[in-house]
């Protein structure tokens, strides 16, 4: 079994710096000693990118970065059977769902992990992170893209972040886990897939607003959020798609939104949803102007896909009308 190691930095590498956490630390040689004297040992390799970064950093064009990276492992002859991503755990749910679009035809394992505490830590989480999700990678059970954290496999497209803090800092709220390591592995779930994407650009930096809605913002402080115009926008509504639509001229500046061109995504504020915004009044109005609900998608999934279909070249409305569609297991079919 040829496995992959592609390190882009996080807080499983980090030491203390005098400006705090950073990336330095010899990963590549503490890998060598953990899997030292297990089956997992030879047929690891690692990749580093440079430079490392701390996950808040990343961008479209990195996980590009990592895509390139999948490829050319792929095409220059090493052909390993999965790969394990090491990321910083901050945008990690970003990452995954990126690359479940971008890689759907790939058909071997990427499951990306890191780590709460550094591996240098006493107590760290870095090793049984990795090593499980080298065990998940090898497993020959799925073909996807998955994380894997606190001894438990999820679904890359459907993982959000959920603890700055807690060992267990992911979940994915709208779908069991794929499995739960132990003695032996439970298998629980499987990734649902999607109709995937054949031969998919690059992606590129996108201009997609996130904007959360709260009690008493203001149609001026809305249409301030989107000026100039961005190429999409998210709004994180309330509950299950409602927006504030009482408030004056908050609804007229969405909908002026939808009428140049912009596609407008509903998303929710909650950790578990299952977005549908004509259910109440408070929604249908936007609904009814073209905005349309990202169904139980998590926030990072919709932004990703946003970002994946705007480097596909998708104007407005195709956008819109993708939004709804499962192009790699993330949104319930
Ligand atoms: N700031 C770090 C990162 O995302 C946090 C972590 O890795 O846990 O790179």
């Amino acid at each position: 079994m040829r496995l992959r190691v592609v390190y882009t930095g996080g807080t499983v590498g980090m030491i203390e710096t005098p400006r705090g956490l950073a990336p330095g630390a010899d990963l590549r040689g503490w890998l060598a000693e953990v899997l030292a004297g297990t089956d997992l040992a030879d047929g690891t390799g690692v990749t580093s990118l440079d430079p490392l970064v701390d996950s808040s950093n990343t961008t479209p064009l990195f996980w590009q970065r990592i895509v390139d990276v999948v490829h050319d492992a792929r095409e220059e002859g090493e052909r390993p059977d999965g790969f394990v991503v090491l990321h910083g755990t901050d945008t990690m749910a970003y990452t995954s769902a990126a690359l479940s679009y971008a890689l759907t035809e790939l058909g071997l394992p990427v499951v990306l992990t890191g780590s709460q505490r550094p591996l240098g830590a006493p107590g760290s989480d870095a090793a049984p992170n990795v090593i499980g999700a080298l065990r998940a990678a090898s497993a020959g059970r799925f073909s996807s893209v998955a994380v894997f954290f606190a001894h438990t496999l999820l679904d890359g497209p459907r993982v959000t972040k959920i603890s700055s803090w807690d060992l267990r800092a992911f979940d994915s709220p709208n779908v069991p886990a794929l499995a739960h390591e132990g003695s032996p592995w439970q298998w629980t779930g499987r990734p649902a897939g999607g109709e995937g994407w054949t031969n998919p650009r690059p992606y590129r930096r996108c201009d997609v607003a996130v904007v959360s809605v709260a009690p008493g913002i203001t149609a001026e402080r809305l249409a301030a959020m989107l000026t100039p115009l961005p190429e999409a926008v998210v709004i994180r509504a309330f509950g299950i798609g409602n927006i504030p639509s009482e408030e004056p001229g908050v609804l007229e500046v969405l909908r002026s939104t939808v009428r140049a061109g912009v596609p407008v995504l509903i998303a929710s504020q909650c950790y578990q949803s299952d977005v549908a915004p004509g259910r109440y009044a408070a929604g249908y109005e936007l609904a009814a102007a073209g905005a349309v609900g990202v169904r139980d998608m998590t926030l990072e999934a919709a932004y990703a896909k946003v970002c994946f279909l705007l480097s596909q070249g998708l104007g407005g409305p195709d956008v819109a009308a993708w939004i709804g569609r499962n192009i790699a297991g993330e949104l319930t079919g």
